[in-house]
């Protein structure tokens, strides 16, 4: 398609939304951007409270500039810059500690890894195995005959050895953030192998929100335009084709291409459901979606936590008061985003995401945000002598901030039996309607995926 002076309105500045805004005004397309909010990035935004900047999420990053994130970076002119550290990460299972590199591959370092975390002698064969296994090249036909293979079913090909499984099951919450019994395998293998690859695990910086602020920045410079605090109440269907989105305050403002960002089921309420075949909504209305995530974020007087990234598995007998946590450290890569000497910790854990009863869903982040703060005073004895402030958020947080009608981390989960083939398309059945972001076409971790979600887009508008 010839992109040249086409109007595309693109719905939302999520990592997708800001993403192929800029990709197509690259291509010269007239774009204009809605953002109900009145900052960009979505559940990759940043805030700032006395003198600390905290994401709206808890996130570090699979590859950073050597993933989807810095092909979009490069293909617009973006300044995006990401650090990684040494070592990747702590990690902490059922009572035992170590620390794993950027090389989390090598015979040598899995071997140190397995002592310390006490994977069985007589597993350490089948342990091998697995990470053999996930770093063996494959072709896209050979993953997509694993889409829909459980990744619990896969581990036990390998071994049943309980550290194991927990180390294991740490990188899949991590990255998937559902359960391994519905994740599936090929998505997990796509993760781990490109992390591993790339060595290069990171966080951007300046905050999550450097990352929609540098593709938006690149689309102002091509001549885009974004408002903030503009809803997009209608999308605009006329003789079966996105003919332009109404907003809010009623506007109408026409279109040749409309990109919604707001995810699959927010997207066919937006056209109106009346629009779509009913299969596509049997489909959309099945999709299972990610878990939620409630998270603690603590402003610290001192540096407390170290390293600058930690997960976490209490063992079992201390499950009543404690929780797993993915703890992130977002001033070690940016000290800018605490004062001299302070520290910005992110301490979050997976919580249902489903919003049906928002009284049950808030009694339940709270007991689950009880138990964080309860295992980050296990692991980090003085954290709160050091408080600052800290601010407690829920599923409800994550909801209200990504305008989704719940508080999934990632969208449509990549469970087995909707990622690969089955994922949603960028295309909807309505012609010059798409979406972009986690929940449509991309594989990866989640602001992997809705990058490559929209550099897929790119590739399939300009042909
Ligand atoms: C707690 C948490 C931890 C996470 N950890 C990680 C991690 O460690 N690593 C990682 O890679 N990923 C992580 N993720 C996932 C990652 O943040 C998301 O997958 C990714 O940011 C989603 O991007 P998106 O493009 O799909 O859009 P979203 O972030 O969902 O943004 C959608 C945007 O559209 C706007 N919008 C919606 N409806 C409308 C409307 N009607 N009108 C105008 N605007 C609208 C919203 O306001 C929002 O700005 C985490 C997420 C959470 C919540």
């Amino acid at each position: 398609m010839n992109l040249k002076d086409k109007r595309v309105v693109v719905i939302g500045t999520g990592i997708g939304g800001s993403g192929i805004a800029a990709l197509l005004a690259k291509e010269g397309a007239d774009v204009l951007v809605l953002e109900r909010n009145p900052y960009p990035g979505g559940k990759a935004a940043t805030f700032e409270r006395e003198g600390f900047r905290y994401d709206t999420g808890v996130h570090w990053l699979a590859r950073g500039e050597q993933g989807p994130l810095g092909v979009i970076r490069r293909a617009v002119g973006g300044g995006l810059r990401f650090k990684a550290l040494e070592p990747a990460m702590c990690v902490g299972v059922g009572g035992r500690k170590t620390l794993l590199k950027q090389d989390m591959v090598s015979r040598a370092e899995l071997g140190r890894v397995f002592d310390e975390l006490g994977v069985h002698s007589e597993n350490r064969a089948g342990a091998f195995a697995f990470f053999e296994d996930v770093m063996r090249p494959r072709t896209e036909q050979q993953l997509a005959e694993l889409d829909d293979l459980p990744l619990s079913d896969y581990l036990a090909r390998f071994t049943g050895d309980p550290q194991f499984f927990l180390f294991v099951a740490g990188f899949i919450g991590m990255y998937l953030v559902v359960s391994p019994k519905h994740a599936s395998t090929a998505e997990f293998l796509i993760c781990f192998a490109g992390e591993a690859r790339a060595r290069n695990l990171c966080y951007p910086i300046g905050g999550m929100d450097a990352i929609a602020k540098d593709y938006l920045d690149a689309l102002k410079r091509m001549g885009g335009e974004v408002r903030f605090d503009t809803k997009a109440a209608r999308v605009v269907v006329e003789g079966g084709k996105a003919a332009g989105v109404e907003t809010a305050a009623g506007e109408i403002i026409p279109a040749d291409l409309v990109i919604s960002n707001s995810g699959l089921k927010e997207s066919i309420e937006l056209a109106g459901r009346r629009h779509f075949p009913a299969g596509y909504l049997e489909t959309a209305d099945k999709l299972r979606l990610s878990l939620g995530a409630v998270s603690v974020k603590y402003a610290l007087d001192a540096e407390v936590v170290s390293p600058h990234l930690t997960y976490y598995f209490p063992t079992p007998d201390l499950l009543d008061t404690q929780t797993g946590i993915f703890c992130p450290v977002p001033s070690a890569a940016d000290p800018a985003l605490a004062p001299p000497g302070c520290q910005m910790v992110l301490a979050g854990a997976p919580a249902p995401a489903g919003l049906d009863d928002p009284d049950k869903a808030d009694r339940i982040s709270q007991a689950i945000l009880d138990k964080i703060e309860n295992t980050m005073r296990h692991l980090f004895p003085d954290i709160e002598r050091h408080v600052v402030w800290k601010l407690r958020t829920n599923t409800r947080y994550t909801a209200g901030i990504s305008g989704r009608f719940s508080g999934e981390v990632i969208g449509a989960a990549q469970s087995c039996f909707q990622v690969g083939r089955n994922r949603p398309a960028n295309r909807t059945p309505i012609e010059n309607y798409y979406l972009v972001g986690s929940d449509a076409g991309g594989r990866g971790v989640g602001t992997e995926m809705a990058a490559q979600s929209a550099l897929n887009l790119w590739r399939q508008l300009k042909g």
